[in-house]
């Protein structure tokens, strides 16, 4: 089974309905009490990656696997971040 690799949103998907489906955005985990990044779903739900449940390489890639928590949506994939590292916002 291939590892999805998910772009970096160039617009914050919280507020910028453009951002595209999958795509993820960085968040600063000492500025948001540990939430590393908001991740948009291929649906369309923005979900955050938390410390408490992720951690993610310096490559990306996330463990353990991601789980879309919004209602009815079946997405649970292990996923890479496209270019997590590059520096945030
Ligand atoms: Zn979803």
């Amino acid at each position: 089974m291939g590892r999805p690799v998910i772009p970096r949103s160039t617009v914050n998907p919280c507020k910028d309905a453009s951002a595209p489906a999958p795509s993820w955005w960085p968040l600063d985990p000492a500025k948001t009490a540990g939430e590393i990044a908001w991740v948009k779903c291929p649906n369309g739900h923005v979900t955050t990656l938390h410390q408490r449940v992720h951690r993610v390489d310096a490559d990306g890639v996330v463990s353990p696997s991601y789980v879309c928590t919004a209602y009815g949506c079946n997405w649970h994939v292990f996923v890479r971040l496209d270019g997590f590292g590059e520096g945030r916002p």
